[in-house]
């Protein structure tokens, strides 16, 4: 596994954001400089003064932005150079409390927007860079403000923020209509036609009816929506009603992703009662996926094994898993396709994943 924080020690007094910069090209202003390199670690030296951090490699570290918390003692791979998978969680806060939340939600916030954007502006050329959290539209203008200024100056980038659409009202039409929204898209999950069985799996009375106007607000908008369902033996049943519903109320989202389930988080403890296994019987979602399709809505598969899908929708299934928590069984080891495969996130349960998987 890749790790995203690392031990270190400065001598700043506030956090702050730096590129660490081996020595390619030119130093600029905002780069920390590579001064020495042991077994231990990386030192760098910027003009927050001298940065230590251990555990990795300067070939490694370069190009990464980081978050530097002096007091504690860490540096965090905001945007790491090269992957495709640098997310923001931009808070730890939520209204809802879903079932199998893989990032359980805090009570507290801790208000980072500025050192986000700062390490926005530094992003690699034609990046694509996530929101998540908790609920990052909890914090909807200090939010909506960033993405703003940040794509004014980078017209180059692009987000994808994770909502739970509870926050969006009348009043944000005519803002999310600006150009700039163009390049933001917002991962919505929806998990039931029904609102009682949304309602539940979320944790909160009235979300599925408050997530309809905010569907509403963010069509009007013409914003970018790529709707989520994660699969859990609760709406296993019901995925073909809500694949009718797709289709009749929601034909301006760009893609529907069906996600498996990722073993951490509240499910974790409930995994028994919560994992369907699809490889067992794969009926009601490939008929969902197929009622879409009639009606013009494309799905794609999200933490499916290749293998473990029936050929008919195979190459639905992305390799969604980034790639700092993926991995992939070691009876993977002769697959030609595995590079289109999503694998398993890394703390999948290991016999599970040895004895699911089929080689192509
Ligand atoms: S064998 Fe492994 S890499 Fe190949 S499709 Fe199955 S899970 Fe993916």
């Amino acid at each position: 596994m890749i790790r995203l924080t690392l031990p270190a020690a400065s001598d700043a007094e506030a956090p702050y954001v730096a590129r660490l910069n081996t020595g390619r090209g030119g130093v600029e202003e905002a780069d920390a400089a590579l001064v020495d390199e042991d077994a231990e670690g990386v030192t760098y030296l910027g003009r927050h003064g001298v940065l230590a951090i251990d555990g990795a490699s300067a070939t490694e570290l370069d190009g990464d932005v980081v978050i530097v918390d002096p007091v504690g003692g860490r540096a965090e791979r905001i945007l790491r150079r090269g992957s495709g998978h640098n997310t923001l969680l931009v808070t730890e806060r939520c209204d809802q409390l879903c079932l199998m939340c893989s990032q359980p939600p805090k009570k507290t916030h801790v208000d980072r927007f500025a050192l986000f954007e700062q390490a926005c502006l530094l992003a690699e050329s034609d990046s694509l860079i996530g929101i998540s959290g908790g609920e990052p539209t909890l914090y909807k203008d200090d939010l909506l403000g960033m993405l703003e200024r940040v794509l004014a100056e980078r017209p180059d980038l692009e987000f994808h923020v994770l909502t739970n659409g509870q926050f969006f009202d009348d009043d944000d039409v005519a803002r999310l209509r600006d150009e700039r929204y163009a390049r933001v898209s917002w991962g919505i999950p929806i998990y039931a036609a029904d609102a009682a069985l949304h309602d539940r799996i979320v944790g909160k009375d009235g979300a599925f009816s408050r997530l309809e106007k905010s569907m509403a607000v963010l069509a009007r908008a013409g914003a970018r929506i790529e709707l989520r369902t994660v699969l859990v033996a609760d709406n296993a049943d019901a995925l073909t009603r809500l694949a009718r519903y797709v289709a009749k109320r929601l034909r301006f989202i760009e893609v529907w992703s069906i996600m498996q389930l990722e073993n951490i988080g509240f499910a974790r403890a409930r995994w028994a009662s919560l994992f369907v296994e699809h490889a067992r019987d794969f009926g009601p979602i490939g008929d969902a996926i197929d009622h879409a399709a009639l009606h013009g809505i494309r799905a794609q598969l999200f933490n499916f094994p290749r293998c473990t899908v029936p050929e008919p929708w195979r190459d639905l299934a992305r390799a969604s898993i980034s790639d700092w928590k993926r991995r992939y069984a070691d009876a993977c080891a002769p697959c030609r396709e595995r590079d289109a495969c999503s694998g398993f996130f890394e703390w999948h349960p290991i016999q599970q994943a040895e004895d699911g998987v089929t080689p192509l």
